[in-house]
């Protein structure tokens, strides 16, 4: 081929497209050696990498991005604007508590989740999901009265949020654990189009946001988990350009006692795990937090009604996964697949 443009072309053009051509190369080369960094933050693990760019301070930017966001949202770090808002700090005389940007936009969307869901999401769960603990040494389930006695303080529809801030009743607690990684994640994505960057991953503990394609214009390819399987079975290889992919799981947070499995995702009504047919939503959607939000909400209410939801929404896909391990699509489901590596 190259003797023959040779023959055909004048020197200085076979020169000129010679030198085009490697320039290509080159171009294509570099940017596909990415650059990624890990760190354990908001209780998980973060990766973010970038693949059209050089510059760590990024890198590091987007780590930061995490603390920040961390320091407001988490229930562990104890004066973080959602601790003190819990411990009634933040009210002032009128009763409202004040929020900062983030954590008003994070609580409005939040609450627009329980509306949608019929309150299957509901981040006003704190008051019960801070009996179970799901990760610690001692894991065991709380007692039905314990349970009971926190009920009263779950419900969304007794918080008013408004544009001066959020009325939160006594002992009623705010859990954004749903719905924070989603949240962050959309900032990091902010975040990373600000410093011009057009092709990366945002990696939260397995929710997956991605920036963009790959360099080379080729979708990104995000597995979906086998549940209870190994972290790196796939049930399903998803192409992925510039939209995000977060799962909700009992396999995620779970442990046996006496028997009997209990999970983190928590039914708003019982306060217990919730029972039903899944193992597993995956969302496919624009944006990481409605894809978290809705993992969630979908889990909660159950094949069915979880699906009905999904097929009511436009621009999302979701993929469930029942306790057979069988694979339930949504309508017109517009992602493609690859093959598994099953
Ligand atoms: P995810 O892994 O995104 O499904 O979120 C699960 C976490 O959200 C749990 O660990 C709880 O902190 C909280 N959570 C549990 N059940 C619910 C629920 N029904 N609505 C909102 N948040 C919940
Ligand atoms: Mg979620």
């Amino acid at each position: 081929m190259k003797e023959k443009l040779k023959k055909i072309l004048p020197p200085v053009v076979f020169l000129l497209l010679s030198a085009a051509v490697f320039a290509v190369v080159i171009w294509d080369r570099t940017p596909a050696s990415p650059i990624s960094l890990s760190g354990f933050k908001l209780n998980t693990v973060v990766t973010i990498t970038i693949y059209d760019s050089k510059d760590e301070s990024i890198l590091k930017g987007c780590m930061e991005l995490c603390d920040e966001y961390e320091a407001l949202f988490s229930r562990t770090i104890p004066d973080s604007e959602i601790s003190r808002l819990n411990a009634g700090e933040l009210a002032e005389s009128n009763g409202i508590s004040p929020l900062s940007e983030p954590t008003q936009a994070l609580l409005a969307e939040a609450f627009r989740y329980s509306e949608l869901s019929d309150g299957a999401f509901d981040p006003t769960i704190g008051a019960v999901s801070s009996l179970w603990d799901f990760t610690g040494e001692n894991r065991h389930a709380p007692s039905q009265e314990a349970v009971e006695a926190a009920l009263p303080y779950v419900g969304w529809e007794q918080v008013k949020l408004t544009e001066e801030g959020i009325l939160l009743p006594k002992g009623v607690q705010i859990d954004p654990g749903a719905i924070a990684k989603g949240f962050i994640a959309d900032r990091i994505r902010e975040y990373l189009l600000e410093q011009g960057v057009k092709s990366a991953t945002i990696n939260l503990g397995g929710n997956v946001l991605c920036v963009g394609s790959k360099p080379d214009g080729s979708p990104f390819r995000i597995g979906v988990q086998t549940p209870f399987a190994d972290r790196s079975e796939t049930s399903a290889i998803l192409e992925i350009d510039n939209r995000s992919v977060v799962s909700s799981g009992i396999y995620e947070r779970y442990f046996e006692e006496n028997g009997i499995f209990y999970h983190h995702i928590l039914d708003p009504k019982t306060g217990f795990p919730c029972e039903n047919e899944l193992c597993s939503v995956t969302i496919i959607s624009d944006t990481s937090v409605e894809g978290d939000a809705l993992s969630t909400a979908c889990f909660v209410l159950g094949l069915e009604k979880g699906m009905e939801l999904i097929n009511s929404l436009p621009g999302i896909d979701a993929i469930f996964i029942d306790r057979d391990n069988n694979l339930h699509y949504s309508d017109g489901f517009s992602t493609a697949i690859l093959p598994s590596d099953e």
